[in-house]
């Protein structure tokens, strides 16, 4: 695909690398976008961060878009959302056919990129959202879905959340069914979220390679939401991946530091998004990303720059190897860094990696090589279970 016309400033070499590979971002949540009223992924906008013509300019080859309903939304309520969005991510790639492909294997993500198209691919972010019932994870599949994030902030009914007290010690026997179901199914695994001693559970019962699809590293910002050195080299050592994410609360310890001893200032923040927002809650994520790199600007919050993301990269790459990890953005539901506002800043990291040194076939595993190799993993585990099943 020819590099389309761009202000961004890049080398010539990163231009033509970025644009002649498979490139993947393995979350986003833009589907939340897609039940506001009016909106079209067609047309460019000027605020949150994902769109088409935003897509083309950031050479993104495929990206995966989350479902997600709040923790607190549960039972069928929960099933009967999760289906609508994913309906309407399935409608929104329809009424685009020359830009946008639904895909579910790797191989449909090659097949979208030599065909010029961006392949849209659904993951689930939450596992809440099966109603403990492996008939709606199987519809979800069925559905298209490529991936299920096993929880969202909070417990499910059978794994524990980073980001709440723990209820099952890790995976309950039902969680252990989940992950069986879902090697089945050729779903992908998805630790971001869970609990330290759930990716330990999950790692043990999974028969095939898991990753997290946006988390970035402990060591580097200390949040429950980043993974420690032991979980990205545990994962590795199955095969599995570990995905940047971009929010800068995941990037950076300056920033969390300081909205701890600011907590004023992170209400401050809530309530302006709610305002601007106004009925429209699906709006308030795209508010919130805007709001905190103005404050930022105005000096009431830390400047978070975009090579942090490199930084979380390199140490990942250091402690897992090259082979497993990659990018996963959560644009449209983060707070981006100053220099990646949005999808069309992709190719920088593109030219990042080749300053710090790495060869192309390298950047190319980054990119999205490692990814695919995933998928063909778990399609291959899902396969083999068949066969001796
Ligand atoms: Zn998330």
């Amino acid at each position: 695909m020819a590099a389309p016309p761009s202000d961004l400033k890049i080398s010539q070499q990163a231009r033509e690398l970025h644009f002649r590979s498979i490139v993947v971002d393995t979350h986003v949540d833009t589907t939340q976008r897609l039940l506001e009223a009016g909106f079209d992924l067609g047309e460019r906008h000027a605020n949150g961060s994902v769109d088409i013509p935003r897509l083309r300019d950031g050479g993104i080859s495929a990206v995966f878009f989350a479902i997600w309903v709040p923790g607190t939304v549960t039972g069928r309520e929960a099933v009967k959302r999760a289906l609508a969005q994913i309906e309407a991510v399935r409608r929104e790639v329809s009424s685009h056919p020359d830009d946008l492909i639904l895909a579910r294997s790797a191989e449909e993500i090659r097949h979208a990129r030599a065909d010029g198209r961006i392949a849209i691919l659904i993951g689930i972010e939450g596992g809440h959202m099966i109603d403990c019932n492996l008939d709606v994870l199987r519809g979800f599949a069925s559905r298209g879905a490529a991936y299920m994030t096993l929880t969202h902030m909070r417990n499910t009914e059978w794994a524990d959340a980073s980001t709440d007290p723990p209820r099952h010690n890790g995976l309950s026997p039902l969680g252990k069914e989940v992950i069986a179901e879902m090697n089945r199914l050729g779903m992908i695994v998805d630790v971001s979220h869970v609990s330290d001693k759930a990716v330990l559970d999950v790692l043990e019962t999974s028969e095939a390679a898991v990753f997290a699809s946006h988390s970035s590293c402990r060591a580097l910002c200390d949040s429950p939401r980043n993974l420690p050195d032991d979980l990205i080299r545990a994962i590795a050592a199955k095969g599995g991946l570990v995905h940047i994410n971009f929010h800068v609360g995941f990037l950076s310890q300056e920033f969390i530091d300081f909205e701890s001893a600011h907590p004023e200032i992170e209400r401050e923040v809530e309530v302006e998004a709610k305002r601007r927002a106004g009925e429209n809650g699906a709006r308030e994520l795209v508010e919130w990303d805007r709001i905190v790199r103005e404050f930022a600007g105005e000096g009431k919050l830390p400047r978070v720059k975009w090579t942090l993301i490199i930084d979380h990269l390199r140490r990942a790459a250091d402690i897992a190897g090259i082979d497993h990890v990659g990018f996963g953005s959560d644009f449209d539901g983060a707070c981006m860094p100053f220099g990646m506002e949005d999808a069309a800043k992709f190719p920088r990291l593109t030219e990042a990696l080749l300053r710090e040194g790495l060869g192309e076939s390298d950047i190319q595993k980054i990119l999205g090589g490692n990814l695919l190799r995933l998928m063909e993993d778990v399609e291959a585990a899902a396969h083999r279970g068949k066969g001796s099943g």
